[in-house]
């Protein structure tokens, strides 16, 4: 006998919950059920699956490294698939954001990026800096170091109070005088700031909150004349999501530390990565072993994600992936227009792959989860969204039918 009773599913009330809808299997932008329906992805798994499920060519080279050593430890111990990436990821990120920390979850990735900031501070002989400034609406994941450093409401931060370590949530400048105010502030606080967390043009989890690339580069400037540390969380964002190959890119700016996860493996394997600029890494490099970084996890460098995620880069050289980001974002935008005649719909935007549709205060998006089952797609509403970010290989009338499906979900 095999239930559904042993499992502790995320994000859910398991007594109020609707039984979860099994898979059998996956293929491209589909998703086919038990019952023997086929599910239309518009999310791509958490944003994950960027070349579409069981992408051929990341399968053989899983398969490959598979047959070779699927996992070997990272203590003392290298192999070829983790210099190859992290050398590519080095080439491909700008400035001398070189030095990379491969770890398994994005959540453990942004835990090492905090811990690369407050070290560097301590191995400097800087005391006092214990602090990290983040965003409303932002998101960083879900460990407990994370969590406080999350929206409040997003990271329940009232409901485990004194659990979670007290940081500085600020508003996201959007004008230049927020950026002046937001800088003052910052140079006020900064003994006690050993960085400033932010995700960059788009805050996913938060509600898919879109900012101009002017804010980064103000976050940028303030951090450097208060002397702090600047993390860019591009968990979401990056390879090609808002299409650039990272949303930095698009302003142009050099953070000091950058959180890689999600479409990395193309949804493959679970991998991160922290990645450090060379003068971040040079503080730890000395002749006493205290001042090595001291994280370690078990999985860390997997050698099988390596390889997805070497196979994932490979495709984005081959395909003209920003191309086919930037039809999709053309057709999304297109096609997404008129959900603003719909009364529930508040705004509607876009940037790169991913459509919003947002609706008024008051409405309630959970109830059209089994509307968009029955249209026969897989989209997942949530806080006051609506929104798509399919397989950058979707093809234009799959993504149709997504878009049609909220049009008529919501006007129903
Ligand atoms: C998903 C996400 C995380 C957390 O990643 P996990 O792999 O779920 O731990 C952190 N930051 C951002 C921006 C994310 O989208």
């Amino acid at each position: 006998m095999t239930d559904t009773s042993s499992i502790w599913l995320p994000y859910t009330q398991m007594k109020t919950a609707p039984e979860p809808i099994e898979v059998v299997s996956t293929l491209d932008t589909r998703i086919e059920l038990k019952d023997g329906r086929t599910l239309i992805d518009g999310i791509a798994s958490w944003w994950t699956a960027a070349h579409g499920y069981n992408h051929p060519y990341i399968v053989e080279k899983v398969q490959e490294q598979l047959e070779q050593m699927p996992h070997v430890m990272l203590g003392g111990l290298v192999h070829n698939p983790i210099k190859k990436l992290t050398s590519r990821i080095a080439a491909m990120l700008p400035g001398s954001l070189n030095k990379c920390f491969v770890a398994e979850s994005g959540s453990v990735s942004v835990e090492v990026g905090m811990k690369m900031c407050l070290q560097y501070y301590l191995n400097r002989g800087v005391k006092g800096r214990s602090k990290f400034v983040h965003f409303r609406d932002g998101y960083h994941g879900d460990t407990l170091g994370t969590m406080g450093i999350c929206d409040p409401d997003e990271g329940m931060h009232s409901l485990f109070g004194d659990a979670l370590v007290d940081n500085y949530l600020q508003e996201l400048p959007r004008t230049a005088e927020e950026a002046n105010q937001f800088a003052e502030w910052l140079l006020k606080n900064s003994n006690q700031i050993a960085g400033v967390i932010t995700e960059p043009l788009v805050q996913g989890a938060g509600g898919m909150v879109f900012h101009e690339p002017e804010t980064l580069q103000w976050i940028r400037k303030a951090c450097d004349q208060a002397g702090v540390l600047m993390i860019v969380d591009e968990i979401f964002t990056g390879f090609g999501r808002t299409g650039t190959m990272f949303a930095i890119d698009q302003a142009g700016i050099i953070p000091d530390v950058v959180t890689l996860s999600k479409a990395l493996t193309g949804g493959f394997v679970p991998l991160s990565i922290a990645v450090a600029r060379e003068e971040i890494f040079e503080s730890f490099y000395s002749d006493d072993p205290m001042k090595a970084l001291m994280h370690g996890p078990t999985y860390m460098g997997h050698a099988l994600g390596c390889a997805a995620a070497n196979a994932s880069l490979d495709l984005f050289q081959e395909n003209d992936c920003l191309s086919a980001v930037a039809q999709i974002n053309m057709q999304l935008g297109y096609e997404l227009e008129k959900c603003r005649e719909v009364a529930c719909v508040k705004d509607v935007r876009t940037l790169g792959a991913i459509g919003v549709v947002q609706t008024h205060e008051g409405f309630d998006v959970q109830e059209l989860k089994p509307k968009f089952i029955d249209a026969g797609v897989w989209v997942r509403p949530f806080r006051d969204i609506v929104y798509l970010t399919p397989a950058y290989t979707i093809t234009p009338d799959d993504l149709t039918q997504l878009t049609e499906s909220i049009y008529s979900v919501l006007s129903t």
